[in-house]
């Protein structure tokens, strides 16, 4: 992961602000957050949505595993 210095684009739709963190795609499907596409593995998430993330998770997903 370290040696992909390319910037990612959020995949929230309709979002269009640069990408923060990358989260598996199978825990992003498992909130409300609407993705470009499904079914991608690595999901990139700004830093607006991946509070968002965060939140709806709280509690159910342990932060070491993201
Ligand atoms: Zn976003």
């Amino acid at each position: 992961m370290s040696r992909d210095s390319a910037e990612h684009i959020c995949d929230v739709q309709g979002c269009t602000d640069k990408a923060e963190r990358s989260i598996s795609g199978k825990k992003v499907e498992m909130t409300d957050l609407a993705l470009k596409s499904e079914g991608i593995r690595q999901d990139h998430l700004c830093k607006t949505h991946y509070r968002e993330f965060k939140k709806e998770t709280k509690g159910t997903i342990p932060d070491y595993m993201g």
